[in-house]
């Protein structure tokens, strides 16, 4: 297998996975889905009883449920630095938490006002902080207001999706577009017809200039009155595509995706070793 980057952002990205099968491929893409560990809060507390702010009382209540609010919370993506965290059940402390293992988030805000995820504070390192505080929580009517403590810690999807790195994890074969010259009649139907603009015209020649960008849909080939274009794809090479929550970057996610796949490849080796022994 070879990976070819086409677009490499934080949190989007786009590659070509070469000499692969289709269960290479579908093996990468169960692993970016449900094995890449990241930090999702898991522990929610609520302080009970009126809260006292500026000399003002509050009922410490929210129109949605308490589990409904942890639920939300659950989901906020929480940055994630795998060489810094581990998981709880096999760090130093025993599952006790640590250092290692969880960070404390708490929130703390009076009515009338809508909730953030901005609003979670770590306590600790500002590394933690959530990226995207524009995830609304809930919204407090006047009088009312939120105390709590979170805590978050590491997991993967095979638990609970709100451990889920990545989103939108799909792939494709790799479009091959070809024109026969010797039967084109420099109609252009392709060029205009086209859904995806996969082609554009030269010297009043059709000429494929964006392969990536074919659906595979066959428009061109259909339209073309002499039969000109042969749309078909690689059967060893994906397209593939897929953002993450924010939490870790595309990059370390694909790595991490990869090493994991290593180490189950090479467990699988011994496994089927063994039996033959
Ligand atoms: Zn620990």
């Amino acid at each position: 297998m070879q990976i070819e980057i086409i677009e490499m952002e934080e949190t989007k990205c786009r590659f070509l996975l070469k000499d692969a099968t289709h269960a290479d491929a579908n093996a990468l893409r169960r692993t970016l889905i449900s094995d890449i560990p990241k930090m999702a809060i898991d522990q929610v507390e609520f302080h009970l009883g009126p809260i006292m702010a500026d000399g003002k009382e509050y009922e410490s209540v929210t129109p949605l449920f308490d589990e409904v609010v942890a639920h939300r919370l659950g989901l906020v993506p929480i940055p994630t630095d795998l060489e810094l965290m581990s998981f709880r059940d096999e760090c130093v402390c025993e599952g006790e938490g640590c250092p290692n293992c969880i960070v404390m988030y708490s929130l703390n805000k009076i009515g009338p006002c809508t909730v953030y995820s901005g609003d979670l504070l770590p306590l600790g390192h500002e590394a933690f902080k959530v990226k995207d505080p524009l995830i609304p929580i809930v919204t407090l009517s006047d009088g009312q207001a939120v105390l709590i403590y979170a805590i978050a810690e590491m997991g993967t999807a095979s638990r609970h999706v709100k451990w889920q790195a990545t989103t939108g994890v799909g792939y494709k074969y790799l479009p091959i577009v070809s024109i026969d010259e010797s039967k084109c009649d420099q109609g252009l139907q392709c060029v205009t017809r086209c859904p995806r603009k996969v082609f554009d015209e030269v010297d009043g020649k059709p000429v494929v200039s964006r392969v990536l960008d074919c659906s595979l849909c066959n428009t061109c080939a259909e339209d073309c009155d002499q039969q000109a274009i042969e749309v078909c794809s690689d059967p060893n090479q994906f397209i593939f595509n897929f953002e993450t929550d924010g939490s870790m970057t595309c990059a370390k996610v694909l790595e991490v995706a990869l090493s994991i796949l290593e180490a189950n490849f090479e467990d699988f080796g011994e496994m089927a070793a063994s039996l033959q022994a």
